[in-house]
């Protein structure tokens, strides 16, 4: 298992990660109840590009988001650090370069084959 000091900037490095996920959502006007657009210009269809651009954009940090959550939360238990789908240790530069990840990098291509 990671050393309390290893530990402890994953920790760091996750909750600034969520900070600036947190503010680029709010930057696209993203609350607590979703996007909020004014409906009376949902026919333009300069608006609904713009909106298919945010959403796809929204949908990304949300996502980016909620696994930066979830790594927070398994932080310090025996779970993090084990690819949750093969239950084998993520290589340690693999976390250093994305604290988040949930899958080893062997799942994570096997995934995004898909
Ligand atoms: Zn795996």
């Amino acid at each position: 298992m990671a050393s309390d000091a290893t530990i402890q900037s994953l920790r760091a490095m996750l909750e600034e990660e969520r900070e600036s996920l947190r503010a680029q959502l709010a930057e696209l006007g993203y609350g607590a109840k979703g996007l909020d657009y004014d409906p009376n210009f949902a026919d333009s269809s300069q608006v609904t590009a713009e909106r298919g651009e945010n959403e796809a954009l929204v949908q990304k940090l949300v996502t980016g988001l909620q696994d930066v959550e979830h790594a927070l939360e398994k932080l310090g238990t025996d779970r993090y650090g084990l690819c949750e789908r093969c239950n084998q240790p993520i290589a340690p530069a693999r976390l250093e370069a994305r604290p988040e990840a949930r899958l080893c990098i062997d799942c994570a291509a096997a995934s995004a084959r898909r």
